[in-house]
């Protein structure tokens, strides 16, 4: 078996123990005589797998017994529309920050449900910075604020949760949620497409304060209502069960690894190293305000852009692939989430620096 460290931003790496573990348990699970995709999503051996899985991300994020957790389809994007039909049903106003691609798709989302106020904007700077904490104004009468903790492409991250003081604070967590503590009870909603550090596609989980429920639109459709989905356990109808399964089985693997405290420890680690290595050399540059930068995503570029392909070519032949960065941003872009081994971004920083020597 060759697996490959696969540096993609999504879908990404997840850990072999639990792709061994799922091969193990694919034909059979566990005496049953059934796969997990052949069971009913109501029968006990499905459901028992599901509260197992809720249970232990419960665990993991230290969520609050005041937090509903949903198991949903259809990608953060489909939540860019929920989360003004859920939330916009107030004043009918609703604070965004704008720091990067995913920000300006959930504004360009929430525009057709509610007023929006761009309270922050680094487009000017290229989503290569954000703004510094405290430095937010928010409208008292907003119904929410909404922002992009870490923003995938240009690589940069809030150090700190924005104090909103009252305002719900809805965060769109895809790209950083479980890659180190955070306090749930600073949120009204976290969301996050499960395809970057939590399982597969298909899956999709929003922690919603139980406040917050039971206050959408009445023309919101009955699967983007919040509170529908919690009074069904999250099986209005039929739920992504195998992707379910699979996130379930990461949790089990982080709580076993030490959880969400040595997670942050070794992506620290992870991300400072690869930094390092690319603040130390000439050859590379990553655009990003040192303080800002993401542990989860990080850009970089070559000094000489036509050397992008032969790099590309060269990483594969060792095994280090989907380096590519986004095409809006061009260069290159290493996603070191949870499931990248510590051992595949040395592996790539000793790439890099042999590159930069034969190329320099
Ligand atoms: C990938 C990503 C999305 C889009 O997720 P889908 O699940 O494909 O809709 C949204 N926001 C962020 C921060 C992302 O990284």
């Amino acid at each position: 078996m060759a697996r490959v460290y696969n540096f993609s931003a999504g879908p990404a790496m997840l850990p072999t123990e639990v792709l061994t573990r799922a091969r193990d348990e694919m034909v059979d699970y566990q005496g049953t005589g059934m796969s997990v995709m052949e069971m009913s999503h109501r029968g006990k051996h499905f459901v028992g797998i599901a509260e197992q899985a809720e249970a232990n991300l419960r665990k993991l994020m230290n969520i609050p017994d005041n937090y509903k957790v949903l198991f949903l389809q259809g990608g953060a994007s489909t939540q860019f529309g929920a989360i003004p039909l859920n939330l916009g049903n107030g004043s009918g106003k609703a604070d965004y920050l704008n720091t990067g691609h995913w920000s300006v798709k959930a504004i360009k989302e929430a525009k057709r449900f509610v007023d929006v106020n761009v309270v922050a904007d680094t487009k000017p700077e290229n989503f290569t910075t954000l703004p510094a904490e405290g430095e937010t104004t928010f409208s008292p009468d907003a119904d929410y604020v909404h922002y992009t903790p870490n923003e995938t492409i240009a690589g940069v991250e809030f150090p700190y949760i924005p104090d909103t003081g009252d305002v719900p604070l809805v965060a769109d967590m895809s790209s950083t949620i479980l890659s180190r503590p955070i306090d749930v009870s600073k949120f009204g909603v976290i969301y996050a497409g499960a395809q970057k550090n939590i399982g597969p596609a298909g899956l999709t989980i929003v922690i919603v304060r139980e406040d917050l429920l039971g206050k959408s639109r009445e023309n919101t459709p009955a699967m983007l209502d919040w509170a529908t989905q919690a009074e069904a356990d999250s099986m209005y109808n039929t739920p992504p069960t195998y992707a379910w399964y699979m996130a379930g089985l990461v949790f089990e693997h982080l709580l076993a690894k030490g959880g969400l405290e040595e997670m942050g420890k070794i992506n620290e680690r992870k991300a400072e190293k690869l930094y390092a290595a690319i603040d130390g050399n000439d050859f590379y540059r990553n655009p990003v305000e040192p303080a800002y930068r993401s542990w989860m995503n990080v850009p970089f570029m070559l000094a000489d852009d036509s050397l992008d392909k032969t790099f590309l070519e060269e990483a594969g032949r060792q095994g280090l692939v989907t380096l590519n960065g986004h095409r809006s941003v061009g260069g290159m872009r290493a996603s070191i989430y949870n499931a990248m081994p510590e051992a595949g971004v040395d592996a790539l920083i000793h790439f890099m620096n042999d590159f930069a020597k034969r190329h320099g």
